[in-house]
């Protein structure tokens, strides 16, 4: 508790409609949030959510459909014949398309890019939106994206956002993919490259596009490691509640 705040209105700043703690973490990709999300939630019991696997779980339905990303009439027209669940197992976010458990499927290029574009589309947007805000009114919860704290948890308790450099942010990525096994024949140019327009359609989209919110506490990771970024989210959370 920040011991100089009336107690009255730091419950007021702390929790929103519900009741429930939220923590938003949005920036462009490769800027470490998952790492730093999932460890923020586990060091304080919430549950982390991943909304980018949610897009990706999308993503592998159309992909594996053989509808192309870009043609917005179709992507819209079959959202109503996907249903997507989120189950939490051991520390683990796994998204399920129709029954099947898509989750090692969500990392490779491919996923990224139908991703990214179809996050572009209202219609998307919207049916995960509704997702989104359901589970942090009941449940406490670090939650990390591109439009947490602007759009989808306004009233959130903490607001980070997080940037650096996109070389460094290429060479985390290409580390990432290289661990898992899924570098596909991407390089690292291929990847700052990938990252670069998938920036660009995200900060110029129509709707809810990456941008921090006007309360949001920004931090440069380029040269922080991910215990002096956690540190600092930590910190400013502490404040708040
Ligand atoms: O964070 P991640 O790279 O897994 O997200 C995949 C894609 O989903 C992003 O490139 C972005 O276009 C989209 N996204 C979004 N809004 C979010 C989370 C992800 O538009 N809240």
């Amino acid at each position: 508790m920040n011991k100089n705040t009336d107690p009255l209105q730091s419950a007021e700043k702390s929790i929103g409609n519900s009741g429930t703690v939220s923590v938003a973490i949005d920036g462009p990709s490769g800027v470490g949030k998952t790492s730093i999300a999932r460890s923020i939630a586990e060091k304080r019991h919430y549950l982390y959510i991943d909304t980018g696997a949610m897009f990706r779980a999308l993503a592998v339905y159309y992909v594996k459909k053989g509808i192309p990303a870009e043609d917005e009439e179709q992507v819209i027209l079959h959202l109503p014949e996907i249903s997507l669940d989120m189950k939490h197992k051991e520390g683990t976010q796994h998204m399920i398309v129709n029954g099947t458990d898509v989750t090692d499927e969500l990392r490779t290029e491919m996923i990224s890019h139908a991703a990214s574009v179809i996050s572009q589309y209202g219609a998307v947007r919207t049916r995960l939106l509704e997702m989104q805000r359901m589970i942090a009114e009941t449940e406490n919860v670090v939650m990390d994206g591109r439009d947490i704290g602007t759009v989808v948890l306004p009233k959130a308790t903490l607001k980070a956002f997080l940037t650096a450099r996109p070389h460094v942010r290429a060479e985390r990525r290409y580390r990432q993919l290289e661990a898992l096994g899924k570098l596909d024949g991407a390089t690292l140019e291929s990847i700052e490259k990938d990252i670069e327009e998938r920036d660009y359609r995200d900060s110029h989209r129509e709707i809810a596009p990456l941008k921090p919110a006007d309360d949001a506490v920004i931090i440069d990771t380029s040269d922080l490691t991910i215990g002096e970024v956690e540190a600092k989210i930590l910190g400013a959370l502490e404040e708040r509640i």
